[in-house]
This record gives C-alpha cells, sequence and structure tokens, in this order.
C-alpha cells in the first residue's frame, strides 16, 4: 500500500477537499452491500460519527475483504467523493486497503447493536468500541479539561494530595487498608491487637478518601488551590451512585466564607455543563436521542437559572410537609436526619424543578471540621444538590479557631497523634476558608444522563467487583 499520512475521521467529515487522496485506519462497525459493492462503516474513536468507504469488490482481493468483517481494524487509502443523499457529506472510495487485524466474526462478541448497558458491562474492555461508550469517555475527558481550565484561568494551582495516607480522621471503617505485611502471620500484642512496627510505613495506612485536609494545608499557603485524583471508598452501598474508587475534584481557597464558596461550586458546575454543550455536542445529542429525551433540557435547564440557596432546617420542613400532604418517603425524615437521595430529589424535582445548595446541616451528621454557627447547633454545611443524582457536590467553610476545633476533635474522640499537623494551620496563621468535592462520575451522570455510575468510568470498582 502507498505511505499515506493518516487523517482522523472526524477531520476527514470536515474535509471538503474533494478528489484528494487520504488514508484512515480504524475499526469496521458494520459492512453490507451488494456482490458488486461493499459499504464499510469505519470508526475511529475521534468522532460518534461513522465514515462511509465504498469499497468495488472486484478491484479487491476476496481473501482480504473476507476479513473485513464487524470488529475488525482496517486501513484504508482511498479517494475523498462529496456524497449524495448520506447523512454525512463525504465518503471514501476505496483505492488499497489493509487488513490489520480480524476479528473473527463467530466469536467478536460486539456483532450486533442494541447489547444492554448491563451485558457490556461484563465486556468492560470492549465497551469503548461501542457508540455510547465511545461517546461517555470523549465526554469524560473533556469534562476533565474544563475542569483544569475553569481553575487555571482563575489563578487555582493544581495540588497533588498522597493516596496512601495514615490518618484515617474522616473515613474509618470505610477504608481500604495498604499494607506490606503477611496477612497469615501478623504481630499480634498480648491483647491480641495488630502491630504494625515492621509493616511498610511503619503504622497503619490506608487509600485515600479525600484530599481535603492535605488541600487545606496548600490553600493556606497558595491560597487557591484544587486537587483532582483518584479517591476510595470501602463503603457497602451498592448504589447506582456509589463507586469503591471513584475521582473527586477538591477547591480549597483561603479568605472564602460560605456564600463565596457557594458562588464558586455553582459557577463551576454551568461552567462545566456549557462546556459539554459547546464542546461535545454530537456525544451529548447521541446520547440524548439514545436514553434520555430530556438530557439537553435538563443541561440547558441547570443554565437558565440561579440555584435555589436554602437552609437544612427549612428544607426539612418542605419534607415533612411533603409527609404530612401524603407523599411517601422510604426513609423518615425529621431535623436531625441524614437526608436520603429520595429527599434531595424531591426538593430538586418537585419542589423547586432546579438545583438547590442545602446549607446549616445539624453538626452531629457533618465532618469535624465544618464551622459551628453561632447557634451552636449547625455548621456551615453545603451540599449541592441535583435533579436524577441528589448530591453530587459536598462542602463547607472550615472551623478556623483552633480551640473549637480541637474541642470538636476531642468530642468525636479523634486521635490526637494522627492530626497534630492539621491542627498547625489553625495555630499559625489561620485565617477562614473554604471548599468542597465534587465528585467526577457524579458530574458525568448528569452531563451524560446515563443513570448508572458504573457507565461513566472505563473500569468500575463495585463491591464484589474488579475485573479488567
Ligand atoms: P453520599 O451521601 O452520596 O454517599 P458523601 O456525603 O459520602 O456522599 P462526600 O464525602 O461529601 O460524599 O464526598 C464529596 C462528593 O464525592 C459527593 O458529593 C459525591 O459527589 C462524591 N462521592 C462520594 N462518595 C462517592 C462514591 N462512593 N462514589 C462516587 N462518588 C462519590
Ligand atoms: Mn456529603
Amino acid at each position: 500500500m502507498e505511505k499515506i499520512t493518516r487523517t482522523r475521521v472526524a477531520d476527514v467529515l470536515k474535509s471538503e477537499a474533494y478528489g484528494s487522496k487520504v488514508n484512515v485506519k480504524g475499526w469496521v462497525r458494520t459492512r453490507r452491500g451488494s456482490k458488486q459493492v461493499s459499504f464499510i462503516a469505519l470508526n475511529d474513536g475521534s468522532t460518534i460519527h461513522n465514515l462511509q468507504i465504498v469499497v468495488d469488490i472486484e478491484k479487491f482481493d476476496e481473501e482480504m475483504l473476507k476479513q473485513a468483517t464487524t470488529g475488525a481494524c482496517i486501513s484504508v487509502n482511498g479517494t475523498l467523493v462529496e456524497s449524495v443523499g448520506q447523512k454525512q457529506k463525504v465518503e471514501l472510495h476505496a483505492v488499497e486497503m489493509e487488513v490489520l487485524g480480524g476479528a473473527d466474526p463467530a466469536v467478536y462478541p460486539l456483532q450486533k447493536k442494541g447489547h444492554t448497558l448491563e451485558f457490556l458491562r461484563e465486556i468492560a474492555h470492549l465497551r469503548p468500541r461501542t457508540n455510547t461508550f465511545g461517546a461517555v469517555f470523549r465526554i469524560r475527558h473533556n469534562m476533565a479539561i474544563a475542569i483544569h481550565k475553569f481553575f487555571h484561568e482563575r489563578g487555582f494551582y493544581y495540588f497533588h494530595t498522597p493516596i496512601i495516607t495514615a490518618s484515617d480522621c474522616e473515613g474509618a471503617g470505610q477504608m481500604f487498608q495498604v499494607t506490606t505485611m503477611n496477612l497469615y502471620n501478623l504481630k499480634k500484642d498480648a491483647d491480641g491487637s495488630i502491630i504494625y512496627d515492621d509493616d511498610f510505613f511503619g503504622k497503619q495506612a490506608s487509600l485515600t478518601v479525600s484530599g481535603q485536609l492535605e488541600g487545606e494545608l496548600a490553600a493556606t499557603a497558595l491560597g487557591a488551590i484544587y486537587t483532582f485524583g483518584p479517591t476510595f471508598r470501602a463503603e457497602n452501598s451498592n448504589t447506582p451512585r456509589h463507586l469503591a474508587e471513584f475521582w473527586m475534584i477538591e477547591p480549597e481557597v483561603a479568605f472564602n466564607e460560605i456564600t463565596e464558596n457557594m458562588d464558586l461550586a455553582e459557577e463551576f458546575i454551568k461552567y462545566c455543563v456549557q462546556w459539554a454543550l459547546d464542546n461535545c455536542r454530537d456525544d451529548v445529542q447521541f446520547l440524548n436521542d439514545m436514553f434520555d429525551k430530556e438530557l439537553i433540557a435538563r443541561l440547558e435547564g441547570v443554565l437558565k437559572e440561579p440555584f435555589v440557596r436554602l437552609s437544612y432546617t427549612e428544607g426539612v420542613k418542605i419534607l415533612e410537609e411533603a409527609v404530612a400532604k401524603g407523599h411517601q418517603f422510604e426513609y423518615p425524615v425529621y431535623w436531625g436526619a441524614d437526608l436520603a437521595s429520595e429527599h434531595e430529589r424531591y426538593l430538586v424535582e418537585n419542589h423547586f424543578g432546579r438545583p438547590v445548595i442545602l446549607t446549616d446541616y445539624p453538626k452531629e451528621i457533618k465532618a469535624f471540621y465544618m464551622k459551628l454557627n453561632g447557634d451552636g447547633k449547625t455548621v456551615r454545611a453545603m451540599d449541592v444538590l441535583f435533579p436524577k443524582i441528589g448530591e453530587i457536590i459536598g462542602g463547607s467553610e472550615r472551623e478556623a479557631d483552633y480551640n473549637k476545633l480541637l474541642r470538636r476533635i476531642e468530642e468525636l474522640h479523634i486521635p490526637m497523634k494522627d492530626m497534630w499537623w492539621y491542627l498547625d494551620t489553625r495555630r499559625f496563621g489561620s485565617c477562614p476558608h473554604s471548599g468542597f468535592g465534587l465528585g467526577f462520575e457524579r458530574l458525568l451522570l448528569f452531563v451524560t444522563g446515563m443513570s448508572n455510575i458504573r457507565d461513566v468510568i472505563p473500569f468500575p470498582r463495585t463491591p464484589k467487583n474488579a475485573e479488567f
């Protein structure tokens, strides 16, 4: 075959250089035709759209053409031709063709269209080759770029917090332990407790559940930072919104109080949604048409109006009134209860019809580091609640007062020996500061309209599942 530099299908489809010779490489999606001519729909991952390759059968080797079945990888040199009556305005008339890798039709699992998402999860190693997952993973990439762009443009620094941590203050019980010890022969003291002296770090270590505490160290030095990395939670919750390994974005800003924190969260999320509409239009449109006819309307909807800002106390009042009027929730709702996703979604979808930022939660159901309000009962927490998702962001203004923070740490029996470095932020040059965590996959659920979080991360980790 003549050596021609490859052009991506996305670029070929935009080209108007009719008559020019190009090379494309990609995977056969479908092939149809007659004895004289074959039409190959070729996709190379650069766009949701396929390029139609027209093959005049008698000009090609029969054995080679036989190999060019669904799933096979081919390289084609051809002439760009304006196509009439087709969805795309160009097609490629093949001049030379080579099969780089066949895909035996007897065993290739992605033969026909219309596989269920459940089935595709079982072949997660191949599902990026489907239209749906191509679209989802292109959007995933684009959202990551949008996030970095948003913060970079606003003077935030991307700060890397550790993945292995020895402080278990936040996630006790739901952390994955990291060890090099021989689990069959553990050293124990007289009480039967494990002695960690000989473990890799000389103490108990785990995978991080959040980069926030280290993020605060950075914010009180660099001013404004964000993290964007993997986090791990061994919570045994088999829901469509929880993963054991997920990615989190955590901005932390010195001098921001809770209101500025809310402003940042709202601006940030709207920026990401707008980015998806502007930069992933074809993929979003595809998902809208295939899975969720309301998707684009929902995305445009959150951009239109300001988010509702409401205290937890007022939110609970609305939910109690709903119950009084006969609305049935699975879980009880009362002041002091941790809200379930059904409650959050009721506020967003049934009551207000737009995103809600719920603030000032009872201190008992929130983390120790949140700033205590004057009432002594609530803390300056803020959860951003979204249609279809429920909680998409959790954040707060942090307790900046050394003594108040210490009191909370003691009340909750958090081991001080692990926390001394965190407390130093309050001992030396303490200042008001705030931040939040956005679950990247929850954002992707919203933007793609997919309904299971396992379908917006390439290789999901959930209880009893770590294949691929
Ligand atoms: P939830 O109540 O939904 O379990 P959370 O209150 O435990 O969430 P936070 O600790 O506030 O969550 O974490 C910040 C954000 O991280 C959440 O708002 C959510 O977007 C995301 N998140 C939390 N847990 C998970 C998980 N297991 N899988 C995916 N995303 C998650
Ligand atoms: Mn939360």
